[in-house]
């Protein structure tokens, strides 16, 4: 049986790609093995979505040749898709497979194991032309009950319903890398989401890059808010969870679906970016400051407890002391249970990086090291807000290394400990939070929380 083993960098999209590329190989008979065990073929699935990005993804084609000296090693991702010349001159590298041609990986894939050893071949097709979604096929083979035990989570399954993004975001290097937006049909993503329940799966995360401008393509239109409704209602689905959405995509009826439907998991991810109105106009961001206040105020009014997750960029070209104490200020404002820092670095081809009045590099990592105390402070907040609450959790397929205990996802996004059998696995359980420290620590209260 041949040997593959991955490793993927960047963004949760770049991982559900993944997934549905080790499911695609399974079915054809490969076998998964773990990154830096003994394998005949290696994929790289890579991110370019700043400069520290490209660094890992350079270290990690090292460590693919280095670990496997015999393998074929096979980089796709964006940082093939914006960069495959650069990517080709990379040591060892023997496939470069762009994200616009990820479906055809696993024939490329073949057909480089019957070939002769060579140069590095190049297989990147213009993304900006795609008109479908990447690897969706793909992806209903994975939710089938066969394959996906392996190649998805056992307890939470990502599905990607949408690629590319409409914005053109003066710092961003995505649109280049995954091109436009594009959905994948909705009959087919209730068939996936209901195939990956019923084969045991009480968690759905829906994945996109642009996930608010689902449907907007589709001929006839539908959106987000319309496809939650449905898939809300699937039997047996405990958590419906949204990966990270543009505050612009928060409408009225959007608002009314995710606040209303009981198995939308109270956990946001609305990236800010900047809590500048100057800062988001240089940025070309589509919102200011207020209509993010106003769209966080008005989830917490409906959840009360919820998890708000952020990006925030520190010494975006232009950024003065007021404009990082603004966002400060904001971010100091709402409830965030978690901040993603990103020092701002140019991005080859993007319009941020034509702008004058760069930062220098240390008042950039100064701001970016007040964001991340912020940041922290919010999460130890947001954690004490939990003690004592009792909360469903998905029971996590491993246990906590260290402590030996089960661990369980809450909606809100967080990870409790806590005692109980190997049975709980993959189940949904109700825990009471009896410590706020990290890592968070709980009892069990009953194995048979309530299924929406
Ligand atoms: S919304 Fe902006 S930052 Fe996000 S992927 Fe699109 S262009 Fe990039």
């Amino acid at each position: 049986m041949t040997r593959v083993a991955f490793a993927t960098l960047g963004c949760r999209l770049n991982q559900v790609d993944s997934q549905q590329l080790q499911a695609a190989l399974e079915a054809r008979g490969f076998s998964t093995v773990p990154f830096g065990d003994a394998a005949d073929v290696v994929v790289v699935n890579t991110c370019t979505v700043t400069a520290r990005a490209e660094v890992s993804d350079r270290q990690a084609i090292r460590r693919a040749r280095r670990s496997n000296p015999d393998a074929r090693v096979v980089v796709t991702g964006c940082w093939a898709q914006t960069s495959a010349e650069e990517v080709a001159r990379q040591p060892g590298v023997d496939l470069i497979v762009g994200n616009a041609d990820k479906d055809r990986l696993p024939r490329l894939l073949e057909a480089l194991l019957q070939a002769p050893r060579g140069p590095a071949r190049i297989e990147v097709g213009d993304v900006r032309a795609a008109t479908s979604v990447p690897l969706a096929e793909l992806a209903s083979l994975a939710a089938s009950a066969r394959v996906a035990a392996t190649a998805l989570g056992r307890s939470r399954a990502f599905v990607k319903v949408q690629d590319g993004c409409q914005h053109r975001c003066a710092f961003c290097v995505v649109p280049q890398a995954r091109g436009p937006s594009r959905s994948v049909r909705p009959e087919r993503v209730v068939e996936d989401v209901r195939r990956l329940v019923e084969s045991g799966r009480p968690e759905i995360t829906l994945t996109g890059v642009d996930l608010g401008h689902y449907g907007a393509d589709l001929a006839p239109r539908t959106s987000l808010a319309a496809l939650l409704c449905v898939l809300t209602e699937i039997r047996g689905l405990r958590w419906l969870r949204l990966s990270s959405m543009l505050p612009a995509y928060f409408t009225e009826e959007f608002l009314d679906v995710v606040t209303s439907a009981p198995a939308i998991a109270p956990h946001f991810h609305v990236p800010l970016q900047s809590g500048s109105d100057r800062m988001l106009r240089a940025m070309r961001r589509p919102y200011r400051a207020a209509t993010y206040r106003r769209v966080v105020e008005r989830l917490v009014d409906a959840f009360g407890v919820m998890g708000l997750g952020a990006d925030v960029i520190a010494g975006f070209p232009g950024e003065t002391e007021a404009d990082a104490a603004e966002t400060e200020a904001l971010i100091d404002a709402l409830p965030f249970s978690y901040l993603h820092v990103f020092p701002y670095s140019d991005r080859r081809g993007t319009e941020a990086t034509t702008r004058s009045q760069h930062v220098d590099r240390a008042t950039v990592a100064r701001r970016a090291a007040r964001l991340r105390a912020l940041g922290a402070a919010k999460a130890a907040a947001f954690r004490r807000r939990l003690l004592g609450r009792a909360e469903d959790v998905i029971v996590l397929e491993t246990r906590d290394r260290p402590s030996g205990a089960l661990v369980g996802l809450t909606g809100h996004y967080v990870e409790v400990a806590f005692d109980g059998p190997d049975a709980l696995m993959r189940q949904v359980a109700r825990v009471r939070v009896t410590s706020a420290a990290a890592p968070v620590r709980g009892e069990l209260v009953s194995m048979d929380a309530a299924v929406a």
